[in-house]
């Protein structure tokens, strides 16, 4: 990360979705790719009154209610993401992920945070990035979730928390594999250690956490995690966040 941070300062700045070079003014993305950015817009009703179609959220809470069967009720869990996974502005989380470009993952967390702070996820007890396998972040030397995380947990001002959930193996590439294998593949990957939050008021009420990775494609990865903190906190009330959507 530190030689692309060098490397910046001698080429000139290019926009992440389509390769202009930048005007003095413009950050990461010029200002005609910002205007055309395909928000989700999911953040408008993430409370549940949703007047428009959230599929992101559908699909996971899909996947909430058919693996917690015996669970006396699960709430409708709210999903947001930044915009659209779409050709050009997935250059957006490639970069970040394969290219180690956090100036631009940090830049888009924020405006991924910005939607975040208007949608009824204030006072967060936990701000948490899915991990990565110790190994891979060896590897990569940074855990792309982690880097949008710790942006949205500064800018919402609640804590960012990594000690919590932990990645207990580390399961193969995800990307050629279907649905349902990927499910199966990260089920029990995730573990979360309990009594990492100190009782609230009444004790009866769990910890609002909102859950962060980068890309939502199948929200296997996302449920592995949620299942895993609802395993050791079943009151929590989770929420997730990514910055990309794949519809
Ligand atoms: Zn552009």
């Amino acid at each position: 990360m530190f030689p692309a941070a060098l490397v910046n300062l001698f080429i000139p700045a290019k926009c992440i979705v389509c390769g202009q070079t930048l005007l003095k003014d413009e950050r990461h993305i010029c200002l005609n790719c910002k205007a055309d950015m395909p928000f989700t817009y999911y953040n408008l009703y993430a409370d549940g009154a949703r007047p428009v179609a959230n599929p992101m959220a559908d699909a996971f809470n899909v996947l909430v209610q058919k693996e917690m069967e015996d669970a006396p009720y699960e709430p409708y869990v709210p999903a947001v993401a930044l915009f659209f996974y779409q050709e050009g502005y997935k250059n957006i989380t490639q970069a970040l992920k394969y290219h180690g470009n956090i100036p631009a993952g940090r830049y888009f967390a924020s405006l991924l945070a910005e939607k975040l702070s208007a949608c009824g996820l204030e006072g967060l007890d936990a701000v948490i990035p899915v991990p990565l396998h110790w190994k891979r972040r060896f590897k990569r030397g940074f855990n792309q979730a982690q880097v949008i995380a710790s942006e949205v947990a500064r800018i919402l001002g609640a804590p960012l928390r990594t000690d919590i959930l932990y990645r207990r193996s580390s399961t193969g590439t995800q990307t050629r594999l279907s649905g349902e294998a990927r499910t199966a593949n990260v089920v029990g990957a995730f573990g979360a250690r309990p009594g990492r939050f100190v009782a609230s008021g009444s004790g009866t009420i769990g910890p609002k956490i909102l859950l962060i990775d980068d890309v939502f494609t199948t929200g296997s990865t996302m449920y592995a995690c949620y299942s895993a903190l609802k395993a050791s906190y079943p009151a929590g009330r989770i929420a997730i966040a990514t910055l990309a959507f794949v519809p």
